[in-house]
């Protein structure tokens, strides 16, 4: 009935998991969930990712609603907690956390818990973001090791900023330094993400934390997804709703924006900013229709866009229009629209419904 969907496929996404598994097969998986699975469905999302470490997310609002779901999973929370009197809701609902700063370490020592909780100490090894520069971080993991609510040993994460860089050293360097500061510790070691899971394989360690890959997207802005074998679980999918003869010099949508040098023929597609699809496409971006890559003219609005069907065109009103995914990466489309994939599939509204096979 929803002519605007996004069809989620669960079998790629377990295919995508299977070549995860292999591309780091002395690791377990935390697959990350944080943002709707990046805009594919939260909780359908967790409930068909199995034999995996657990689930991550960003932040406890996530966590809780996957509980509420009856999501069983261990779940960590990757920006931590925020205030100290959340900790009793980790302990309750059985949530892990990162700990990367002071005021969480002083609110984790002065808690009174009903239980310890699990933690991951998170060393900065370049981000400058999160987590504990390396002249801070034995001290701070000293004084965790003799918290009471903490349970030991203690694991231990970092994020690396430049990883989908492949000729990039610093990812190396970064590796070695959270080695070095880690020493033998016990307890499990997570580094990489999509990115490093691919291309950096010294950085596998006992946990690896997949997103973006898991859904069959490239970590890499000059890298296709099929060139790691990924299949797409997201396509975004309209449908078109007019065709038009369009004559030479007239424009078309807001602001005249695009004029077309020829007669031609437009399609209008039910999809806008209202959407998620953004406003800022310019003209030439790729929209896929009947199997033919055609381009984006005019401006989006809320709730549509036009393409340049060319003036043979057969196509007809009501067929299917793909605007990322099967047949067209959302990679290559965030590269003409000047941002990456992560935006676009994060960005949809609430509009589009999510449809799953
Ligand atoms: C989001 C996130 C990930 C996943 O990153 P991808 O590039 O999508 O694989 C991993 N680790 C942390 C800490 C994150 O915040």
């Amino acid at each position: 009935m929803n002519i605007t969907r996004a069809i989620i496929n669960l079998s790629a996404l377990q295919h995508n998991l299977q070549v995860l598994k292999k591309q780091a097969p002395n690791s377990k998986i935390l697959a990350i969930i944080k943002a709707n699975a990046y805009g594919h469905g939260m909780i359908k999302i967790a409930q068909n990712l199995t034999g995996i470490y657990g689930l991550g997310v960003a932040r406890l609002n996530e966590a809780l609603v996957l509980r509420d779901a009856n999501i069983k999973t261990p779940i960590v929370l990757l920006e931590g907690f925020f205030a100290q009197e959340n900790l009793p809701l980790l302990v309750k609902h059985d949530l892990q956390t990162v700990i990367h700063s002071k005021q969480q370490v002083i609110d984790l020592l002065e808690a009174k818990l009903e239980k310890p909780l699990k933690i991951w100490l998170k060393l900065d090894v370049g981000m400058h973001r999160l987590g504990f520069h390396p002249h801070e971080f034995q001290k701070t993991y000293q004084r965790l090791e003799r918290c009471k609510n903490v349970q030991k040993p203690i694991n231990l994460i970092c994020h690396f900023n430049c990883a989908d860089e492949l000729d990039n050293p610093i990812t190396e360097k970064q590796t070695q330094l959270f080695k070095e500061q880690i020493q033998e510790r016990s307890g499990l070691h997570s580094l990489a993400s999509s990115a490093a899971t691919l291309a950096w394989p010294t950085s596998h360690a006992d946990i690896i934390r997949p997103g973006i890959a898991l859904y069959g997207i490239s970590p890499f802005a000059d890298k296709e997804a099929q060139d790691f074998s990924l299949l797409p679980v997201m396509t975004l999918k309209s449908r078109l709703i007019a065709v038009r003869e369009h004559k030479k010099g007239d424009a078309v949508g807001y602001g005249a924006q695009w004029t077309s040098t020829q007669d031609t023929k437009l399609g209008v597609v039910a999809i806008g900013y209202g959407d998620g699809y953004p406003r800022m496409a310019p003209e030439g971006t790729p929209i896929l229709i009947n199997g033919r890559i055609l381009p984006l003219v005019g401006r989006v609005s809320m709730d549509m866009l036009t393409v340049d069907l060319g003036i043979n065109c057969t196509d007809k009103v009501g067929d299917d229009v793909t605007l990322w995914g099967d047949g067209l990466s959302a990679t290559l489309v965030a590269k003409y629209i000047g941002t990456i994939s992560y935006e676009l599939v994060t960005k949809l509204t609430s509009r589009v419904e999510l449809q799953y096979i």
